[in-house]
């Protein structure tokens, strides 16, 4: 039994082996569990960018809670139960691990306290023959996070201008779908030329290699009536030149500032003053805040549109609990092709 141990703050990129390190473990299978108890087996473990800044000195504070020092470490997951002495968790149930706090673990013995928190039945998984870890990524935190932000805080109109970075990964290649479905002129950029062909073939109007070329030309370029909705998941140099090309009144969508997450000290923004002259609405979101209420019209709205192939998924799947601290690494350092998941075992 295999799991992920966080075992120390990284400085700058992480490094597998030094930060995290895969060890074994042991858990007996046929022991009898105390009340309340039960065991999964993990199927898959979501790796997103957030759990980078669950990496950092406890002290300082902020929306995720920092990992542990040689505890497991915790995200988003999907499992199984495989025995039980809870009546909520049946041996048999999908299990989705969430609030980043789903166990790195090839089997986990789960308390009735701890699941409380952590864990919910998702058997909806096994009905519509959609991918288990589309339930860690689309169907999940990432998936909401693209509907929740382009609707809610970019309140898009018909006709407008819409760019997307990172807009090969998990959030941004559905954040473009949707704003082509509202009726926008999507424009996305990612940092390969693979990356730039798949948004295309899902529907992105324009596209372009950002580490071709200088951004702010590019921009000008592909979004030749200004930028109108800006959703941000890179910030830095990405972020200035966007603010050079957005349209006065345009709204930034803040989601998170990939580029900075392992710097040690972050660059400066030389734009930032057109936020006050183009009077730009910038608004931070965390979507945790806003996940238990809104989670349920969320997946009504989704779930139909991935089942019938109106949205595209793309996952990249590394194979393998032993893979999850390299499959992170990528995500930082944008090797990731499409929403990153650990694949630790089948059904
Ligand atoms: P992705 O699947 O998009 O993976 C991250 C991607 O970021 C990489 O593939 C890479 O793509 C790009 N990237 C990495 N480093 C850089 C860099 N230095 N400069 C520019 N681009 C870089 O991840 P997610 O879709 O899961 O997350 C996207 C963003 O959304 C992140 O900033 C994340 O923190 C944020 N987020 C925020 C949430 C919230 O609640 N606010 C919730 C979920 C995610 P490329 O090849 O294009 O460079």
């Amino acid at each position: 039994n295999k799991r992920v141990l966080y075992t120390k703050i990284p400085t700058g990129f992480p490094v597998d082996g030094e930060d995290m390190k895969v060890v074994d473990s042991t858990i007996d299978l046929e022991a009898e569990l105390p009340k309340g108890n039960f065991i999964l087996k993990t199927l898959e473990i979501s790796v997103d960018p957030y759990m980078r800044g669950r990496m950092r000195d406890p002290s300082i504070e902020s929306y995720a809670p920092a990992f542990e020092v040689n505890k497991p470490m915790t995200g988003d997951t999907m499992s199984v139960v495989v025995k039980s002495n809870n009546p909520d968790y049946k041996v048999g149930d999908l299990v989705y691990g969430r609030t980043g706090q789903g166990i790195f673990e090839e089997y986990v013995q789960v308390s009735a306290e701890y699941a409380k928190h952590a864990y919910v039945v998702r058997n909806d998984a096994k009905e519509n023959g959609l991918p288990i870890s589309h339930y860690v990524g689309v169907l999940a935190m990432p998936g909401m996070t693209a509907y929740y932000g382009l609707n809610e805080i970019g309140k898009p109109k018909k006709g407008e201008t819409l760019y997307v970075s990172a807009a090969a990964g998990a959030v941004g290649q559905l954040v473009g779908q949707f704003g082509k479905a509202m009726g926008l002129h999507v424009v996305g950029s990612a940092g390969s030329d693979d990356k730039v062909d798949y948004i295309k073939t899902i529907g992105f109007d324009e596209a372009f290699n950002y580490k071709k070329g200088d951004i702010e030309e590019n921009l000008r370029k592909y979004c030749p009536n200004g930028i109108d909705i800006y959703f941000e998941s890179v910030g830095g140099k990405m972020l200035d030149a966007v603010l050079a090309v957005a349209n006065n009144f345009a709204r930034v969508i803040a989601c998170g500032m990939i580029s900075q997450y392992n710097l040690t000290k972050p660059e400066p923004i030389y734009n930032i003053m057109n936020i006050v002259s183009k009077r730009i609405k910038f608004d931070g979101f965390i979507i945790m805040d806003h996940a238990s209420h809104y989670e349920e019209k969320f997946l009504k709205e989704v779930t139909p549109l991935l089942v019938s192939g109106k949205v595209n998924y793309k996952t990249d799947i590394a194979e393998g609990i032993e893979k999850t601290p390299e499959a992170l690494i990528k995500v930082l350092r944008g090797e990731n092709f499409g929403k990153q998941v650990v694949h630790v075992a089948d059904l």
